[in-house]
C-alpha cells in the first residue's frame, strides 16, 4: 500500500489536463478529481435557480443546497452529480462556459470548491486537474505539473474534437475563446492559474498524447514505488 499520494495538473484550457489525468489515474489506481467540472456544476446550478443575471449573493445563498459529488469509474470516465443527478453532460453547454469565470472568481466558491477536493483526498490517492491545484489547493502535492500548449495547438485539438462529434468549428474563433479564457483564469485575483515554482513543466505542443502520459505516469511510479 502507498500512502495517499496527490498529483496535481494545472495549465490552460485545452491542455489536455483531463484526457492526461484519466488515463494515468488508470494506470497508477488513482481516483481523479476534474476540479473544473465542479466549477461547471455549481453555474449551472445558479443558472437554473436565477437564470444569467444572477448576483453574487445569489450564488453565495445557493452554495449552501448544493451537494456535489465526483465519481471515477472504471472504464476511465469521470461523473460529476449536483444534488444526486448526473450533469457530467449537460456542464459541457455554452452558457455555462459563458458564466463560469464569474463564478469561479468569488471567493466563497472557490473555498467551496478547495474544501471538498481536500476532504475527498483524505481517504484516496488522487490526481487533480485544474487551475491553482498546485498553487493554493494542494500546496504540498507530491508531484506538481503544469501542462501546456501554444494557442493555436489547443485551438487545433479543440476543433479536432468538436468535428469527431460532427460539428465543424472555426479555428480562429476557438482561437479567440481559449485566448479570452486564458485571460481570465490568468488574472483572477485569488487562484488564478500560474505553475507553481516547483512543478514540472511540460510543453505539450509538439508531443502526442501517450508520450505526455508516459511522462507523467513515470514520474507518479517513482513516488509511489
Ligand atoms: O477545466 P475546465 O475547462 O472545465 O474549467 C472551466 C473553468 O472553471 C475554467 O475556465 C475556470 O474559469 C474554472 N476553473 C477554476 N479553477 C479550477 C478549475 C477550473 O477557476 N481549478
Amino acid at each position: 500500500m502507498h500512502k495517499n499520494i496527490v498529483v496535481a495538473v494545472d495549465g490552460p484550457a485545452g491542455s489536455g489536463k483531463s484526457s492526461v489525468s484519466k488515463e494515468v489515474a488508470k494506470r497508477a489506481g488513482l481516483q481523479y478529481i476534474d476540479s473544473g467540472a465542479l466549477y461547471r456544476a455549481i453555474t449551472l446550478y445558479v443558472l437554473k435557480h436565477c437564470g444569467e443575471q444572477f448576483t453574487r449573493d445569489d450564488v453565495c445563498r445557493l452554495l449552501g443546497d448544493i451537494q456535489l459529488k465526483q465519481v471515477f469509474n472504471n472504464d476511465g470516465s469521470c461523473t460529476t452529480y449536483c444534488n444526486g443527478l448526473d450533469v457530467s453532460e449537460t456542464i459541457r453547454n455554452e452558457t455555462v462556459a459563458t458564466h463560469i469565470g464569474k463564478i469561479s472568481d468569488i471567493v466563497a466558491v472557490r473555498e467551496y470548491v478547495n474544501m471538498l477536493m481536500r476532504m475527498w483526498a483524505k481517504d484516496h490517492a488522487i490526481i487533480v486537474d485544474g487551475r491553482d491545484i498546485g498553487t493554493v489547493v494542494f500546496p504540498d502535492a507530491d508531484i506538481k505539473i503544469y501542462l501546456d500548449a501554444t494557442v493555436e495547438e489547443r485551438a487545433l485539438r479543440r476543433a479536432r474534437e468538436y468535428a469527431q462529434k460532427g460539428k465543424n468549428i472555426d479555428v480562429n474563433e476557438l482561437k479567440m475563446h481559449i485566448a479570452r479564457r486564458d485571460q481570465q483564469d490568468m488574472n483572477r485575483p485569488y487562484g488564478a492559474l500560474k505553475k507553481a515554482h516547483d512543478a514540472v513543466y511540460i510543453d505539450t505542443s509538439a508531443m502526442t498524447q501517450q508520450e505526455v502520459i508516459d511522462y507523467i505516469y513515470s514520474l507518479v511510479r517513482n513516488v509511489m514505488i
